[in-house]
Formats: structure tokens, sequence, C-alpha cells
């Protein structure tokens, strides 16, 4: 599995641990919503671009639904198509996002 793809799934899973603690803290009553975007609809987001990836997992290598469209990019472009690329952006500022991974 390459960099990329490797990024964006441990962005994800940082997104859910992220969600479950404000879902613990709601339940506690201890709510604070740093954000509009409640923990549920947080973990539908997650499972939304986990799905996507999955679909996408293998583009960029000539088994991916972008290579049969040809709208996959070169193997030496670890973001692999333009939908893997789009998962990325909302990570930009982590830790790790590279500037050349920028769609
Ligand atoms: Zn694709």
């Amino acid at each position: 599995m390459d960099r990329f793809v490797r990024f964006l799934r441990r962005q994800i899973d940082i997104d859910l641990e992220l969600h479950s603690q404000a879902r613990s803290d709601e339940e506690a009553g201890n709510a604070v919503h740093r954000c509009l975007v409640g923990p549920l609809r947080g973990f539908r987001e997650c499972e939304l671009k986990s799905r996507l990836l999955a679909q996408h997992d293998r583009c960029g290598t000539g088994g991916g639904p972008c290579d049969t469209l040809g709208t996959s990019y070169p193997p030496e472009d670890e973001r692999g198509c333009l939908t893997r690329a789009l998962l990325g952006l909302p990570y930009a500022d982590r830790p790790g996002y590279a500037p050349r991974w920028r769609p």
C-alpha cells in the first residue's frame, strides 16, 4: 500500500477517534462542541470517506475504476486518481501531508 493511502486511512482513523471522544463527552454530559458537525455526522462522513477510498484503492495500478475510465494518474503519482487526491484535501494541514498531494 502506498504512502498516500496509508496517510488517508490514518486520518480517517484519527477522525473516528475524535468523534468517539466527542460522543463519550456528550453521553457524560460534558459535550463541548468545537464545530457544527456532531459525532453522528462525523461517523457518517468517515464511513463515506472509507467507502470512497475502498472503491478507488487500486486506481493508478491498472486495476481501479479510474484506470478503466482512463482518468487515473500515472503510476508514479501516489495519489492514484482525482477522487483519492480530493479525499486528502481536508487533511492538508495535518502532519505528514505532502504539498505535492494537493489536487
Ligand atoms: Zn479512482
